[in-house]
């Protein structure tokens, strides 16, 4: 097969400024050189390369979008960029660099207060500590603002009870923002994994997403400071702002495992014969490949002009909406599409579109599940709520 050189129909890589492309193709080099041989290994084992987090620290990936602190402070677009590389490798080492950065970093860089940036972001940076987002609970998963997490005030700062559920990283993280209630609205606290009444439980038997590290947390009497609350947090609208941060690299990333589907299914149809010819060469074939091309392509320019609307600070959460929901369900297409073009050869890990494919089933349900974005961007274009 020919080596992978991104996909790139409508040369949206003229538009990309040089810092963008740097960023791009370092991130490209280390999944290249570093990441795809960890991939197939961790998938199998159901766990995430440790080795490697010290050099996504390194390479500048964990926070790369914010300013200050040892973060990057890259662009929107290079930020993009660089989930797009990340997940053609595996949705599991865009999740695990995506909630460090867009949910655990940006709700301390967006709602903490000094001392709590400067306490934990440049080791969050370097990857020295881990975060974890746990928002989801076992019974209040689209509805997370029906959570039952508390908090109350006590002598010390804050006592935390409750439970969450589905936590990317929670099993291996030092400090995880909790979203509990606290005199029934909404905020963020900063707890750390080590404190007496934390405890978590891996969930291993993910078919999906296992390079990625997912627990259940469950808070028991969790007595933290008063330093611990996040004092910019007001109601799931903070949560839920750290979500869109997130939402956002997922529109880029899902355009990397699309991209390694459809460069696969090029690959094998033009080298696999069938009656005499290759697969590629019958029109059934092609026209699959033309569709996924094209979907392909629409996911990256949508993806790219969400990036420009974020640099230009006029990112309304209906454009984040649309692409989550959009170009998931455009990379899953094409992930299984090419599964299909592969035959009986695309059924094992030998060939990545089955895994992606698998990985991408939780994305269309992570983060917002397709319902809620669709429902999100209908209440947008009609003023009428679908949602409760
Ligand atoms: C691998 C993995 C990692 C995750 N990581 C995190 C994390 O780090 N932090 C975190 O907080 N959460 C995390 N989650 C949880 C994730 O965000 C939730 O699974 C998601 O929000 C959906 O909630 P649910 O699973 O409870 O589904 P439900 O809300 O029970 O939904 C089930 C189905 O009902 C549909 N539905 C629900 N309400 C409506 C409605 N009003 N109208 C129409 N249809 C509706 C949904 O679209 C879906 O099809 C993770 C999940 C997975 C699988």
């Amino acid at each position: 097969m020919q080596p992978y050189r991104g996909i790139d129909l409508l040369n949206i890589e003229a538009q990309l400024t040089d810092e963008e492309r740097q960023a791009r193709d370092a991130v490209r080099a280390f999944v290249e050189a570093e990441a795809l041989p960890a991939v197939i290994p961790c998938f199998r084992e159901g766990t995430f390369p440790a080795a490697l987090i010290p050099r996504m620290g390194e390479l500048g990936i964990f926070g790369a979008h914010l300013e200050g602190y040892g973060c990057a402070g890259v662009g929107p677009v290079a930020y993009g960029l660089i989930m797009q590389e990340l997940e053609r490798a595996d949705s599991g080492f865009r999740s695990f660099a995506s909630v460090q950065s867009s949910l655990a970093m940006t709700a301390i860089h967006s709602f903490g207060t000094e001392e709590q940036r400067e306490r934990y972001l440049p080791d969050m940076a370097a990857g020295r500590l881990l975060g974890a987002f746990g928002l989801t609970e076992a019974d209040h998963g689209s509805d997370a603002g029906a959570m039952e997490t508390r908090a109350r005030t006590s002598s010390g700062g804050y006592v935390l009870d409750g439970g969450k559920m589905w936590i990317t990283n929670a099993g291996v993280a030092g400090v995880i923002v909790v979203w509990a209630k606290l005199d029934g609205a909404v905020r963020g606290f900063l707890v750390d994994a080590s404190l007496p009444g934390v405890r978590t439980e891996d969930i291993r038997n993910k078919l999906s997403m296992r390079m990625s590290v997912t627990s259940a947390l469950f808070l028991d009497g969790v007595e933290v400071g008063g330093d611990a609350l996040l004092p910019g947090t007001r109601g799931l609208g903070s949560a839920l702002e750290c979500l869109n941060a997130a939402r956002y690299s997922i529109a880029w990333g899902v355009c990397g495992a699309a991209g390694d589907c459809l460069h696969t299914a090029i690959e094998y149809t033009k080298e696999r014969e069938q009656f005499g010819r290759p697969l590629a060469s019958f029109q059934l074939v092609q026209q699959k490949l033309a569709d996924m091309a094209t979907a392909l392509s629409k996911a990256q320019l949508l993806a790219l002009q969400l990036g420009r609307l974020k640099a230009a600070g006029a990112l309304h959460w209906s454009h984040v909406s649309m692409a989550k929901q959009g170009n998931t369900r455009a990379a899953l297409e094409i992930a299984r599409t090419s599964r299909d073009l592969l035959g009986a050869a695309g059924i094992t890990d030998d060939l990545p579109p089955m895994r992606h494919a698998m990985n991408l089933e939780t994305v269309h349900t992570y983060e917002g599940t397709e319902h809620m974005h669709q429902l999100i961007l209908g209440r947008h274009l009609t003023g009428l709520n679908a949602i409760s």
